[in-house]
């Protein structure tokens, strides 16, 4: 459905489903999201409007940098176990702005004053361990960050652990392209095609 959404939206052929008052009014007792979507804070990373979907459709939860603090893991772990959803997906960009930053405190050895330091701190292990295995851009770095991301999730979450060995949820990354508004998928976790 989030592929599909996204290819209405790349080729200007938006339906704009569920965003009417009827879906309003139905889904006002009770949300069943679909899909609980992480993704970067990028004003152009707009959830509902790059997958072309509506209300009650995604429960989103977006910081810069798609990094994940308790309170981001608790969310995502009440989209999936409380509200049932059968997918996490965790959506990065090229040219993420936190990517940059996070190689740019790297090279410099100087680390944002304030807690922008706590979003770059925690890209860094990313930037790290993709400078190691001998990638040199920024837009690789951003889908070694959301691979790192997708596994952080379910190492760091037992809740989500469970729920993906228990086959009740997926864990898939993807990569979005600003200038085309496309996504390809970098990583995934309990996925059956
Ligand atoms: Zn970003």
């Amino acid at each position: 459905m989030l592929l599909e959404g996204n290819a209405r939206f790349v080729h200007g052929e938006r339906l704009h489903p569920n965003q009417d008052a009827d879906r309003r009014s139905e889904s006002a007792p009770r949300q069943r999201p679909f899909a609980v979507l992480f993704g970067c804070s990028d004003s152009r990373l707009a959830a509902e409007i790059i997958f072309d979907r509506g209300l009650g459709d995604l429960f989103v939860v977006r910081t810069a940098g798609h990094v994940a603090g308790a309170e981001v893991l608790g969310s995502i772990e009440y989209g999936v176990t409380v509200l049932g959803a059968p997918l996490v997906v965790v959506l990065g960009h090229d040219s993420c702005g936190a990517v940059t930053a996070a190689s740019e405190a790297e090279r410099s050895g100087a680390a944002p004053a304030g807690y922008l330091g706590d979003v770059v701190e925690r890209v860094m292990p990313s930037v790290l361990a993709a400078r190691a295995a001998g990638l040199t851009e920024i837009d690789q770095f951003v889908d070694a960050h959301i691979r790192r991301t997708v596994t952080g999730l379910v190492e760091r979450s037992a809740l989500l652990a469970n729920a993906v060995s228990d086959g009740r949820c997926a864990v898939v990354g993807l990569s979005y392209r600003l200038a085309e508004g496309t996504v390809s998928r970098v990583a995934e976790y309990g996925l059956e095609d």
